[in-house]
């Protein structure tokens, strides 16, 4: 499964699947792409309230990574999180996994197209896997069996309005 495009609720609405699976018990893993802070309202939500249901890593700085020039700490980290979606792809320890972010961290350039084009080949087939952000390469797209893409009619941010703890994050 894809969600992708430029609107808001990409990562929410993976969450939203998150909670969903583990309400019937599904163990869920959420690896997260270019993130590395822990004050996002639905990881201190997995933290504080689901631990044991819905597991969430990041691979990530906290700041933002330059698209032109990242950093090899970004491309270290990337490769840290890939390592781990690698080996929950394949263990079948969670039942569905979440890759957020992990377009943004190919458009990047952090990770390559075939590099997560390996990573899906090798995993179990019983284990559902949500790859998350915007530009979603089209060979994903073409792989996928499902596939959204959020459409960006206005964001607030637009008129000015700051990230609200809560919304935004
Ligand atoms: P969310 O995490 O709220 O579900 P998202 O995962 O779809 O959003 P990303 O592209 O990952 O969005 O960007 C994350 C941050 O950017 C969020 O704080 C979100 O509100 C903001 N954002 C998303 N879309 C837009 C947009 N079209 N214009 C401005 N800011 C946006
Ligand atoms: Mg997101």
């Amino acid at each position: 499964m894809v969600i992708t495009g430029n609107g808001k609720g990409k990562t929410t609405a993976a969450f939203g699947l998150a909670l969903r699976a583990a309400g019937h018990g599904l163990r869920v893993i959420v690896i997260q792409f270019m993130k590395g802070s822990p004050n996002y309202g639905e990881y201190l939500a997995a933290r504080e309230h689901l631990s044991g249901l819905v597991s969430v890593e990041q691979y990530g700085r906290a700041e933002f990574v330059d698209k032109g020039n990242p950093l090899q700490v970004d491309v270290d980290h990337a490769h840290r999180g890939l390592a781990r979606a690698r080996e929950v792809l394949a263990d079948g320890a969670f039942d569905l996994v979440v890759l957020d972010e992990i377009n943004v961290a190919m458009d990047f350039g952090l990770l390559s197209w075939s590099e997560v084009e390996g990573l899906l080949a090798g995993r179990n087939a019983a284990v559902d896997v949500l790859l998350t952000g915007r530009y979603a390469p089209g060979a994903l797209v073409q792989m996928a069996d499902q596939v959204s893409e959020i459409l960006d009619i206005k964001h607030h941010f637009a008129d000015g309005i700051p990230a609200r703890e809560g919304i935004e994050y």
